[in-house]
């Protein structure tokens, strides 16, 4: 099953030429998911081919302008666009009211039912599906905000073909032995499920985290994702502004990764200040080496 991140935004704050606000697709099978939706998400959306009426879900982790002005925009091109399926939006109480009251003062009904889901505490299960689950991350910020922890589900077991002839398995029975039973032939033998099926594999994870300050409350909720994504708004040098405005630093992110024994680390969320990022490199990987930076663009294996 595909499994991906495309960052579509790096940036914080102001939104500028060369980056843009926070906003990313997941892909997970045949699902595609928004996390946040900076100013200008749908163009990003559009430059990278991604098919807007394909997302049912968009996830907003909180009401800092750089992770939702660009929802109402890429909403009201869904409707512009004849969109009929239902939307579903994830996100703190007061974001439904906002939406509401820009499309109510412009006199539009949308063409689609948005449902809203209020995002409230930690460890909340906002989707599931038979092949992922999503629940929040609590976060240190300034006002209330989550991340989103996306995890596939433990796979079904895959019956080898020469056991499908040799122990003669009907259709029937092919289901429950996928989910780890074992069989009973018409003989009345019973064939352990071991030698009928190979391991699945393992389910991956991936974790979103910003807007944070460092903090340790988001490692058990974390711990062995795949992939992290880490906000590292600052460098060690701004270490008291990022503590006023509660952002982390790059060696913050590293920290986490590490305690949290992630496989791999994205670095995101920088300030405009810092036009090179190979600085956020070299305070994260002496501390966890298997950093790197999130890149407008690109995507991401979990
Ligand atoms: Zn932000
Ligand atoms: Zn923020």
């Amino acid at each position: 099953m595909s499994f991906k991140v495309l960052i579509l935004g790096n940036g914080s704050a102001l939104p500028t030429i060369s980056s843009n606000q926070s906003s990313q697709v997941v892909e997970v099978g045949n699902s595609l998911f928004l996390i946040d939706c900076g100013e200008g998400t749908q163009i990003e959306l559009r430059r990278n081919k991604v098919k807007i009426q394909n997302l049912d879900h968009i996830f907003i982790s909180h009401l800092h302008g750089d992770h939702f002005f660009g929802l109402v925009g890429l909403m009201s091109t869904m409707h512009l666009l004849g969109r009929k399926n239902e939307l579903h939006i994830h996100g703190p109480k007061g974001l439904d009211e906002i939406i509401q009251i820009q499309f109510r003062n412009a006199g539009s009904h949308l063409s689609y039912n948005m449902i809203f889901h209020e995002v409230y505490e930690a460890g909340q299960l906002l989707y599931e599906n038979k092949e992922v689950k999503i629940t929040t991350i609590p976060l240190m910020h300034r006002i209330p905000c989550f991340g989103f922890l996306i995890q596939e589900k433990i796979k079904l077991r895959k019956i080898k073909v020469e056991a499908l002839a040799r122990y003669k398995i009907p259709i029937h029975a092919r289901k429950s032995i996928t989910e780890g039973s074992d069989y009973t032939n018409e003989e009345g033998q019973v064939i352990p499920n071991q030698l009928m099926t190979i391991d699945p594999e393992q389910p991956k994870s991936y974790a979103y985290c910003s807007d944070t300050a460092y903090a340790e409350r988001i490692i058990e909720f974390i711990e062995g994702v795949d992939l992290l994504y880490h906000e590292s708004t600052f460098l060690e040098s701004e270490r008291a502004r990022a503590k006023k405005t509660f952002h982390s630093t790059a060696a913050d992110a590293a920290r986490i990764a590490k305690q949290a024994h992630v496989g791999k680390l994205i670095l995101g969320h920088f300030s405009n200040r810092y036009k090179d990022k190979t600085a956020f490199l070299a305070e994260a990987k002496p501390i966890f080496s298997l950093t790197e930076i999130a890149e407008e663009g690109k995507e991401y294996l979990v």
